[in-house]
């Protein structure tokens, strides 16, 4: 377990070890999650590779593993280039039961990638903690191959 930390965050962020089930992708490149920091999701750079989010339902920050690692793309919701997709729908419902949302999810949310091959948007609230391998990490062991 490794404690992750945000100069404008209170509580410690405990990244737990991956889990290793079947459903869970290794990490790409042999990189192992003692290269991951911190970030908000707003400030999610492209090329990051997203292994884990901070959820905070209990009260003390949780790492939820991302069972497939991707490079992100990130936009702001109504730059992403998707034409629909489940997370997509799921904004959008969100918002018609409350016109009032529409200007919300402008800045409440980011895409971290766009959907591609049958995976939906990865749409994440701007202001969570995620867990990334930073671009130029992945970039130089990438090379390395
Ligand atoms: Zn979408
Ligand atoms: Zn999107």
């Amino acid at each position: 377990m490794f404690i992750l930390t945000l100069a404008d965050e209170p509580e410690p962020l405990p990244l737990t070890d991956r889990p290793t089930g079947d459903e869970f992708d290794p990490l790409p490149y042999g990189l192992t999650l003692a290269q991951a920091v911190a970030v908000r999701a707003c400030d999610v750079k492209a090329g990051d590779l997203v292994v884990a989010e901070f959820d905070d339902m209990s009260g003390a920050r949780r790492s939820l593993h991302i069972p497939g690692p991707y490079r992100a793309a990130p936009s702001a919701l109504r730059d992403c280039p998707c034409n629909g997709c489940a997370e997509c729908d799921d904004m959008d419902s969100w918002t018609f039961a409350e016109p009032s949302r529409v200007a919300d999810t402008a800045w409440r949310f980011v895409c971290l990638s766009p959907a591609e091959d049958g995976e939906p948007c990865a749409i994440v609230l701007a202001y969570r903690p995620v867990a990334v391998i930073p671009a130029a990490v992945v970039t130089r062991v990438e090379g390395d191959r």
